[in-house]
């Protein structure tokens, strides 16, 4: 970055395309700074499927999703790309500095930050995590509340209740048991459980030897502690009765849900409701110097592919980069 905190390339989201994006920057000698809104890269793959297989990717007959990720990331970031994480996008403005018009974004946590061009690589919008329906809740958020396990350290011997009923929750109950006070116990609101018959059934044999307790159908009703979680009520919704758990952490792993957000509001041209228009031959938007790549790019016929994505991403590094520097599009071989 130079030292007067202007990149040639910001680049919204750190998916795939982002990732894909932020290589070919670098690849270009472009100075890159990419805004991601979750604390974690890899956008919907490490989100919402990190521990499923994907076979179409080239090259990976077979790969774990999380895997894939991390390898993009390597990959992505080998320049020396700014990160910031848990900072959502809001404004846009263009202006001038030093007789060069720049854009300039804010963010939910700083800016502006200035740079020659954008490449938005916003998927399905920023992701944040579902919350449970009970009042207050936010306020317990560093406070034993969390809505992801990054380190599996952070929950050493404490007592842990873990609500969902998909494959997270099943994961960590499981990915828990050598960490965290036994019994972890799952709460999912169904008896059912949508998550993989085989963790199902080996969380039912920890049950037996005590390691997991299942709560089902029940939902937690009220958090209580005094400055940090220190037990939920949880009812159970078929019996009507309420229980009081001790817990220190509660992992909430209901999904996520996404918006657009405040890029909606920038004058993009939109190809339906949620994605923005590009000229696919060189992923600009219809604002000029703006470029978009992967699942929030759109044009007839898209397929909202990783596969495409990266495809894009290399499509809009290398149009915005020419730009930058007032040159022809040309292909830059990688081999070394
Ligand atoms: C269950 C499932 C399975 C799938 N399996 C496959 C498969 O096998 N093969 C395949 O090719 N594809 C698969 N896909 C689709 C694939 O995951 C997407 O095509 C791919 O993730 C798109 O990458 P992206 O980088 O464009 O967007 P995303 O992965 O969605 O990343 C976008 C990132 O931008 C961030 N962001 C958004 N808005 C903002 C903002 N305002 N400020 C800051 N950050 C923001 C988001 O938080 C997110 O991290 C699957 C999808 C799902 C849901």
């Amino acid at each position: 970055m130079a030292a007067d905190g202007v990149v040639d390339v910001t680049i919204l989201g750190a998916g795939p395309s982002g990732l894909a994006a932020a290589y070919y920057s670098g690849h270009r000698d472009a100075t890159v700074r990419i805004i991601e809104s979750l604390e974690q890269l890899g956008g919907q793959v490490a989100a919402v499927y990190p521990e499923k297989h994907v076979f179409d990717v080239a090259g990976y007959p077979k790969i774990l999703a999380q895997e894939l990720v991390d390898l993009c990331a390597e990959q992505g970031l080998q320049y020396g790309a700014e990160v910031h994480l848990g900072e959502e996008v809001q404004t846009l403005e263009r202006v001038n500095q030093n007789g060069e018009e720049l854009l300039a974004v804010t963010t939910n946590a700083g800016g502006p930050y200035f740079s020659r061009a954008m490449i938005i690589t916003a998927g399905h919008g920023a992701f944040e995590p579902r919350k449970l329906g009970v009042e207050g809740i936010d306020e317990w958020e560093g406070r034993g509340l969390h809505y992801f396990v990054r380190e599996k350290e952070v929950f050493r011997d404490s007592r842990c209740v873990i609500v969902g009923g998909g494959d997270s929750a099943l994961d960590w109950t499981l990915g828990l048991q050598d960490t965290a006070a036994h019994p972890i116990a799952l709460v999912h609101r169904r008896d059912r459980f949508r998550a993989l018959e085989s963790s199902v059934n080996e969380a039912k044999q920890l049950e037996e030897k005590g390691g997991v307790r299942i709560m089902t159908p029940c939902e937690v009703r009220e958090v209580h502690g005094d400055g940090k979680i220190e037990a939920v009520t949880i009812e159970n919704t078929g019996t009507e009765e309420t229980e009081q758990v001790d817990c220190d952490a509660l992992i909430t792993l209901l999904g996520f849900h996404s918006h657009l957000g405040a890029i909606a509001e920038w004058g993009l041209e939109l190809e339906g409701k949620r994605q923005i228009r590009i000229d696919p031959m060189t992923c600009e938007t219809n604002l000029p110097g703006v470029f978009a790549a992967g699942d929030v790019a759109g044009y007839p016929g898209k397929i909202t592919l990783i596969t495409i994505g990266m495809a894009e991403a290399a499509i809009a590094a290398n149009n915005a980069v020419a730009q930058i520097r007032g040159e022809k599009v040309q292909p830059k071989y990688s081999t070394d």
